[in-house]
């Protein structure tokens, strides 16, 4: 029913020789795109390096964009300046960002309609710090950020988003979630998307799990019945590694 994605998140890695190679290793490689969307996450410099080289089962993904189409916003991407690139997809509201990067929830919620404009597939992060796990609270502020990023966007629209659910805990700590815990958010996620939109709707949004996310626990992860993919840092830059998730999945 709902198709796997595995994205990867490259961060601020790799130089342009660097993702270019990645490319030619994987492009042959990747499973068809009926059995799993393969995506990595680029830096914007060479963007369109990336999507003019990728081969037909692998897509290319930007990290970030404003929300306005234009203005005096320096150093900024719009999301028509993406689009223009040809990549399909955007991360939106990585933990990251909105830690270092001044992203709210109100930003986030901007920039997923901005993409949905732009026919860019956002993937809207959401997760909760370890104080907020620790308190007990990460249904409730979930909860708060995904009726955020959703606001004022209908069911037609809801529909070519992708969630992620990352425990800032779990980024880059080699702490991964239990497939347990993160089940059991993702299906709190799920619970909330038909809220907004019904289970007709809500069955059929991918929800992905990120943090830590590696070749050995990715099997146990994509088992869980709510977890649709995964939102992969470190273990997507090499491709050996990035092949095994994605023929995980
Ligand atoms: P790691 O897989 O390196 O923990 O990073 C997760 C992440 O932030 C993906 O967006």
């Amino acid at each position: 029913l709902r198709r796997p994605v595995i994205a990867g998140n490259w961060k601020m890695y790799k130089t342009r020789d660097e993702a270019l190679q990645f490319i030619y290793a994987v492009n042959q490689e990747v499973p068809s795109r009926d059995l799993v969307e393969s995506v990595v996450c680029a830096n914007d410099v060479f963007l369109r390096d990336l999507v003019k080289r990728q081969g037909e089962n692998i897509k290319i993904g930007a990290q970030n964009m404003h929300y306005a189409e234009n203005g005096a916003f320096t150093g900024e991407t719009s999301p028509l300046m993406l689009e223009t690139t040809g990549v399909e997809y955007v991360i939106i509201g990585h933990s990251e960002r909105r830690a270092m990067f001044n992203e709210t929830d109100e930003t986030v919620n901007l920039k997923a309609h901005a993409a949905i404009k732009h026919e860019l597939t956002p993937i809207i992060c959401v997760g909760e710090s370890l104080e907020i796990r620790e308190a007990g609270t990460t249904d409730q502020v979930v909860k708060n950020q995904v009726v955020k990023a959703y606001l004022n966007i209908d069911r037609n629209q809801a529909l070519k988003t992708i969630i992620a659910y990352e425990p800032i805990w779990a980024i880059g700590t080699g702490k991964t979630a239990t497939p347990e815990q993160a089940e059991e958010t993702i299906k709190n996620i799920r619970g909330v998307m038909k809220d907004l939109y019904g289970a007709d709707i809500a069955n059929q949004v991918r929800i992905l799990y990120g943090g830590s996310v590696n070749t050995k626990n990715v099997d146990s992860l994509l088992a869980q019945e709510n977890i649709d993919g995964a939102l992969v840092g470190g273990a997507s830059l090499d491709a050996a590694s990035y092949l095994t998730l994605v023929n995980a999945a």
